[in-house]
């Protein structure tokens, strides 16, 4: 049995996010400049994680679905600090 997969838009236009004033990831740019495979640009499903010209990261938590996938990929030590947003605050999936 196969499943149709919805699309990426279709995803989103189903999600709420209360954004919290406190990032709950933070990125450490210094760490990041030696990294050589920046798997969080490929691996973070909503596409947060952005190159920069100088090596560095730009990272925006705001639409973060709070799936953990940056934080198990990453393999630079002290580059990612991962917690859940504060209470209250963060993805809401709903349906329809
Ligand atoms: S967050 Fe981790 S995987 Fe992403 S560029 Fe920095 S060190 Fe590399
Ligand atoms: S937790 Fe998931 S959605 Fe949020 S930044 Fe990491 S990979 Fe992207």
């Amino acid at each position: 049995m196969t499943y149709d997969q919805p699309a990426f838009d279709d995803h989103m236009s189903t999600v709420d996010f209360e954004v919290a004033r406190r990032p709950h990831i933070t990125v450490n740019n210094e760490v990041c400049r030696s990294c050589r495979t920046t798997d969080c640009v490929y691996a973070c499903p909503a596409k947060l994680f952005v190159p920069t010209s100088d090596g560095g990261i730009l990272f925006n938590y705001e639409q973060c679905f709070e799936c953990g996938t940056c934080y198990q990929v990453c393999s630079g030590q002290g580059a990612l600090s991962w917690t859940y947003p504060d209470g209250g605050h963060g993805v809401a999936f709903r349906k329809g």
